[in-house]
């Protein structure tokens, strides 16, 4: 009945998420999860914000997740914002600092997301592409802008970029803001966060989705000059003041103030993703360097698809774009080392 649709929906073009298939068991390789349980102190948390207490709104603010994400960041409450999911924080994003008369920037190969979001809030875009070798080189982006956007490390691709260059980006473009989106930054990169003490220009997003095991809770945050800030919860408050509620405010402020816990489960990760790569390259793939929770591979064929299609029939998930320049790679998240175990024997069947 889409003769009841608005203008606006007839145009959008989804995001498509990664398969949760209920169907059976897999080995779950395909959005990046993490292999981990959330930190107990979280689950604590979370349990007992299951009370009474349901009954009320939550804090509009969660100033307690902001309090326990600005002392571990040494920042000040004011230089964070809070969201459902970092995916709502990019939606705000866009809409709130990248929309401006001058196109937005981000990578030709880069997060899905932006391209949908820049449609919803009518952006006009432009991408940048990658090197040849997938490097990510913000040297490139020499185009007169509104913004710019890039995960670091990229996704797909997982590799990182050095804070000089960021900070060389910061200075060259100083009217507009400089979003870097960093999803898989506690995998091996440098956060740009303290920088955000020098570029009011700079805004740093993250997640509880990967490193943290929260994706299921909902929980990402931006970090910045406390201008970006309030442009983010003018439009947060123009859209659903109640973004978070109490089981989530209380989950994530106890797996940001669990420090132990959270850089056991990414050593694991590191180490895990060390071995897989060099079982891999023994394989005859290509695997570019990763800095996050996953690796990006060119199988010795480049039959990538039926690499996928062959790992799905023998219950393994891993995930495939068929996009121009990466249809020859599949995406691999680093699941626990008996996982990938198992799907190096399968992969080595085939
Ligand atoms: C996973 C991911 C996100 C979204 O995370 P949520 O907090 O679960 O919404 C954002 N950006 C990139 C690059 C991601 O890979």
């Amino acid at each position: 009945m889409s003769q009841y649709w608005s203008k606006l929906v007839h145009n959008l073009d989804p995001y498509v998420p990664g398969e949760q298939p209920k169907d059976q068991r897999y080995i779950k390789l395909n959005t990046n999860e993490c292999p981990y349980p959330p930190s107990p102190k979280a689950l604590e948390a979370i349990h007992a914000a299951a009370d009474d207490t349901l009954r009320l709104y939550p804090d509009p603010n969660a100033d307690t997740l902001k309090d326990a994400i600005a002392d571990y960041y040494g920042v000040t409450r004011a230089n964070v914002f809070a969201g459902n999911g970092s995916d709502e924080v990019l939606a705000h994003v866009f809409c709130g600092l990248l929309k401006h008369d001058k196109p937005l920037l981000y990578p030709d190969i880069s997060y899905s997301f932006y391209p949908v979001y820049a449609n919803l809030y009518q952006i006009e875009a432009q991408q940048i592409p990658l090197r040849e070798d997938f490097r990510l080189c913000l040297g490139d982006y020499s185009v007169d802008n509104g913004g710019i956007i890039f995960p670091n490390p990229n996704a797909p691709t997982s590799m990182a970029v050095g804070l000089e260059a960021i900070e060389a980006l910061l200075q060259t473009y100083p009217d507009s803001v400089v979003v870097v989106d960093e999803a898989y930054i506690d995998f091996g990169g440098e956060t740009a966060i303290p920088l955000t003490a020098k570029y009011p220009n700079l805004l740093v997003v993250q997640t509880f989705s990967k490193s943290r095991s929260l994706a299921g809770l909902r929980v990402g945050f931006a970090v910045g000059h406390p201008d970006l800030i309030d442009a983010l919860e003018r439009v947060k408050n123009s859209f659903n003041s109640y973004p978070l509620g109490r089981m989530a405010i209380a989950g994530a402020a106890a797996a940001m103030r669990d420090r132990d816990y959270f850089e056991t489960t990414c050593q694991q990760i590191i180490a895990t993703r060390a071995a897989t790569v060099q079982k891999l390259t023994e394989l005859g793939f290509s695997v570019l360097p990763s800095a996050a929770n996953f690796v990006f591979a060119r199988p010795p064929q480049g039959n990538a698809e039926a690499i996928y299609l062959a790992l799905k029939q023998r219950g393994v998930l891993v995930r495939y774009f068929n996009k121009p320049r990466i249809n020859e790679y599949l995406r691999i998240t680093i699941g626990t080392d008996e996982e990938m175990t198992e799907f190096l024997r399968i992969l080595t069947e085939l």
